[in-house]
Protein backbone atom coordinates (compact mmCIF):
# COMPACT_ATOMS: atom_id res chain seq x y z
CA UNK A 1 0.00 0.00 0.00
CA UNK A 2 2.05 3.46 -1.37
CA UNK A 3 1.89 5.54 1.33
CA UNK A 4 1.85 9.72 0.33
CA UNK A 5 4.53 12.23 1.90
CA UNK A 6 2.22 14.75 4.09
CA UNK A 7 4.78 17.20 2.83
CA UNK A 8 4.59 16.75 -0.99
CA UNK A 9 1.56 14.94 -1.00
CA UNK A 10 3.37 12.73 -3.63
CA UNK A 11 3.81 8.46 -2.78
CA UNK A 12 6.35 7.28 -0.80
CA UNK A 13 8.47 4.27 -2.60
CA UNK A 14 10.44 1.62 -0.94
CA UNK A 15 13.58 2.92 -2.22
CA UNK A 16 13.07 6.33 -1.29
CA UNK A 17 14.78 7.95 2.06
CA UNK A 18 12.24 7.99 4.38
CA UNK A 19 12.11 9.50 7.92
CA UNK A 20 9.38 9.03 10.86
CA UNK A 21 7.87 11.68 13.14
CA UNK A 22 9.11 10.22 16.50
CA UNK A 23 5.66 11.49 18.42
CA UNK A 24 3.56 8.04 18.99
CA UNK A 25 0.08 9.37 18.23
CA UNK A 26 1.61 10.44 14.34
CA UNK A 27 4.46 8.26 13.52
CA UNK A 28 3.95 9.97 9.80
CA UNK A 29 6.26 9.07 7.30
CA UNK A 30 8.21 11.81 5.09
CA UNK A 31 10.60 12.09 2.37
CA UNK A 32 13.87 12.95 4.09
CA UNK A 33 14.59 15.72 1.54
CA UNK A 34 11.03 17.32 2.14
CA UNK A 35 11.88 17.87 5.54
CA UNK A 36 15.22 19.14 4.96
CA UNK A 37 17.13 15.60 6.66
CA UNK A 38 20.25 15.22 5.36
CA UNK A 39 22.40 12.67 5.86
CA UNK A 40 24.33 13.91 8.54
CA UNK A 41 21.34 15.03 10.56
CA UNK A 42 19.65 11.17 9.89
CA UNK A 43 22.68 9.84 11.18
CA UNK A 44 22.75 12.01 14.09
CA UNK A 45 18.96 10.67 15.05
CA UNK A 46 19.74 7.15 14.53
CA UNK A 47 23.07 7.50 17.34
CA UNK A 48 21.63 9.63 19.86
CA UNK A 49 18.62 8.86 21.34
CA UNK A 50 18.16 12.24 22.95
CA UNK A 51 17.64 13.40 19.35
CA UNK A 52 13.76 13.13 17.60
CA UNK A 53 12.33 14.06 14.59
CA UNK A 54 9.13 15.65 15.21
CA UNK A 55 7.15 16.82 12.17
CA UNK A 56 5.86 20.50 12.15
CA UNK A 57 2.76 19.64 13.57
CA UNK A 58 3.48 17.50 16.01
CA UNK A 59 6.33 20.27 16.97
CA UNK A 60 3.68 22.84 17.02
CA UNK A 61 1.39 20.81 19.36
CA UNK A 62 3.93 19.64 21.50
CA UNK A 63 4.43 22.43 24.18
CA UNK A 64 0.37 22.10 24.67
CA UNK A 65 0.21 18.51 24.53
CA UNK A 66 2.65 18.54 27.33
CA UNK A 67 1.03 21.16 29.61
CA UNK A 68 -2.13 19.31 29.25
CA UNK A 69 -0.15 16.66 30.75
CA UNK A 70 1.93 18.48 33.12
CA UNK A 71 -1.33 20.05 34.54
CA UNK A 72 -2.71 16.44 34.53
CA UNK A 73 0.19 15.13 37.02
CA UNK A 74 -0.13 17.92 38.89
CA UNK A 75 -3.67 17.62 39.77
CA UNK A 76 -3.13 14.29 40.42
CA UNK A 77 -0.03 15.19 42.86
CA UNK A 78 -2.61 17.42 44.56
CA UNK A 79 -4.65 14.62 45.48
CA UNK A 80 -1.65 12.63 46.54
CA UNK A 81 -0.71 15.47 49.21
CA UNK A 82 -4.41 16.39 50.53
CA UNK A 83 -4.83 12.60 51.05
CA UNK A 84 -1.44 12.54 53.09
CA UNK A 85 -2.46 15.62 55.03
CA UNK A 86 -6.01 14.05 56.12
CA UNK A 87 -4.05 10.93 57.23
CA UNK A 88 -1.29 13.02 58.95
CA UNK A 89 -4.21 15.20 60.64
CA UNK A 90 -5.97 12.10 61.68
CA UNK A 91 -3.41 10.31 63.34
CA UNK A 92 -2.30 13.91 65.34
CA UNK A 93 -5.97 13.99 66.15
CA UNK A 94 -5.96 10.10 67.30
CA UNK A 95 -3.10 10.58 69.32
CA UNK A 96 -4.41 13.83 71.03
CA UNK A 97 -7.57 12.15 71.86
CA UNK A 98 -5.85 9.28 73.16
CA UNK A 99 -3.40 11.27 75.02
CA UNK A 100 -6.21 13.32 76.57
CA UNK A 101 -8.71 10.38 77.42
CA UNK A 102 -9.90 10.40 80.79
CA UNK A 103 -8.88 7.81 82.97
CA UNK A 104 -10.69 5.24 85.11
CA UNK A 105 -10.94 7.97 87.93
CA UNK A 106 -12.74 9.99 85.40
CA UNK A 107 -9.68 12.52 85.72
CA UNK A 108 -8.42 13.57 82.56
CA UNK A 109 -4.90 12.70 81.57
CA UNK A 110 -2.32 14.70 80.87
CA UNK A 111 -0.68 13.94 77.38
CA UNK A 112 2.49 12.36 77.94
CA UNK A 113 2.85 10.30 74.74
CA UNK A 114 5.69 12.87 73.51
CA UNK A 115 8.03 13.80 75.94
CA UNK A 116 12.11 14.95 75.75
CA UNK A 117 14.48 13.55 77.63
CA UNK A 118 15.87 15.56 79.91
CA UNK A 119 18.95 13.37 82.37
CA UNK A 120 21.95 15.36 81.84
CA UNK A 121 23.73 12.50 83.77
CA UNK A 122 23.84 10.77 81.10
CA UNK A 123 26.62 10.24 79.20
CA UNK A 124 26.61 6.75 77.81
CA UNK A 125 24.22 7.59 74.71
CA UNK A 126 24.67 9.40 72.30
CA UNK A 127 22.38 11.93 71.01
CA UNK A 128 21.80 13.68 68.29
CA UNK A 129 20.00 16.94 68.02
CA UNK A 130 19.16 19.63 66.15
CA UNK A 131 21.10 22.97 65.95
CA UNK A 132 19.83 26.04 64.46
CA UNK A 133 20.26 28.91 66.21
CA UNK A 134 23.16 30.50 68.01
CA UNK A 135 23.52 33.53 70.29
CA UNK A 136 26.07 35.72 70.91
CA UNK A 137 27.42 36.05 74.24
CA UNK A 138 29.88 38.72 76.42
CA UNK A 139 31.68 40.22 77.46
CA UNK A 140 33.79 38.20 79.08
CA UNK A 141 37.59 38.52 80.40
CA UNK A 142 40.47 37.21 77.86
CA UNK A 143 41.02 34.39 80.10
CA UNK A 144 37.84 32.85 79.90
CA UNK A 145 37.74 29.51 78.05
CA UNK A 146 35.00 27.63 75.46
CA UNK A 147 34.92 24.98 78.71
CA UNK A 148 34.22 27.56 81.01
CA UNK A 149 31.39 28.41 79.47
CA UNK A 150 30.13 25.21 78.58
CA UNK A 151 30.29 23.91 82.75
CA UNK A 152 28.51 26.81 83.34
CA UNK A 153 25.83 26.57 80.89
CA UNK A 154 25.68 22.50 81.58
CA UNK A 155 25.22 23.71 85.69
CA UNK A 156 22.45 26.13 85.20
CA UNK A 157 20.61 24.60 82.50
CA UNK A 158 20.62 21.52 84.08
CA UNK A 159 21.89 20.39 80.43
CA UNK A 160 24.44 16.88 79.16
CA UNK A 161 28.18 19.24 78.40
CA UNK A 162 28.03 17.68 75.28
CA UNK A 163 25.43 19.23 74.16
CA UNK A 164 26.33 22.49 74.69
CA UNK A 165 28.42 24.10 71.47
CA UNK A 166 30.39 27.12 71.99
CA UNK A 167 33.41 28.78 70.11
CA UNK A 168 35.28 32.23 71.15
CA UNK A 169 34.79 34.87 68.83
CA UNK A 170 38.35 36.39 67.83
CA UNK A 171 39.11 38.68 64.97
CA UNK A 172 40.81 37.84 62.44
CA UNK A 173 44.37 40.06 63.18
CA UNK A 174 43.42 39.81 66.66
CA UNK A 175 46.42 39.71 69.06
CA UNK A 176 45.35 37.88 71.66
CA UNK A 177 47.24 39.42 74.39
CA UNK A 178 46.01 42.69 73.23
CA UNK A 179 42.21 41.86 73.65
CA UNK A 180 40.34 43.64 76.74
CA UNK A 181 37.51 41.27 76.57
CA UNK A 182 36.11 38.41 74.31
CA UNK A 183 32.80 36.89 73.11
CA UNK A 184 31.69 33.23 72.30
CA UNK A 185 28.90 32.26 70.19
CA UNK A 186 26.43 29.71 71.37
CA UNK A 187 24.53 26.92 70.98
CA UNK A 188 22.18 24.19 72.44
CA UNK A 189 19.68 22.16 70.67
CA UNK A 190 16.48 23.64 69.49
CA UNK A 191 13.98 22.51 71.50
CA UNK A 192 15.93 24.18 74.73
CA UNK A 193 17.39 27.08 72.48
CA UNK A 194 14.76 29.68 73.77
CA UNK A 195 16.67 29.25 77.71
CA UNK A 196 19.95 31.11 76.73
CA UNK A 197 18.05 34.13 76.54
CA UNK A 198 16.98 33.56 80.41
CA UNK A 199 19.09 36.37 82.01
CA UNK A 200 19.17 34.55 85.59
CA UNK A 201 21.64 31.87 84.14
CA UNK A 202 24.09 34.51 82.94
CA UNK A 203 26.27 36.75 85.35
CA UNK A 204 25.64 40.58 85.83
CA UNK A 205 26.13 42.76 82.97
CA UNK A 206 26.40 39.98 80.18
CA UNK A 207 24.90 40.54 76.98
CA UNK A 208 23.23 37.91 75.30
CA UNK A 209 21.92 38.79 71.64
CA UNK A 210 21.17 36.22 68.71
CA UNK A 211 23.99 35.50 66.49
CA UNK A 212 24.59 36.65 62.94
CA UNK A 213 26.13 34.74 60.71
CA UNK A 214 27.56 37.68 58.79
CA UNK A 215 29.33 39.41 61.53
CA UNK A 216 32.67 40.36 60.44
CA UNK A 217 34.23 38.07 63.37
CA UNK A 218 36.13 35.38 62.66
CA UNK A 219 35.98 31.78 64.69
CA UNK A 220 38.81 30.83 66.04
CA UNK A 221 38.58 27.25 67.99
CA UNK A 222 41.05 28.16 71.00
ZN1 LIG B 1 7.65 14.33 0.32
ZN1 LIG C 1 4.18 14.20 13.53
Amino acid sequence: MAENCPKCKKSINSKDPIIICNSDDCLKKFHRTCVNVDDAVYDAIQKNPLIAFNCDECKNQSPKALAAKLSTMEDKLNKVCNGINQIQGRMYQQYFQFGNANNVDGKKQTNNLIVVGNNCNSDRLQVVCDYGRWVQVGKFATSTSEDDVIEHLAEELKINKNLVKCTKLVKNDANLSQLSYCKFKISIPDYRFSELFNESIWPSGVMVSPFTPRSQLNQNRI
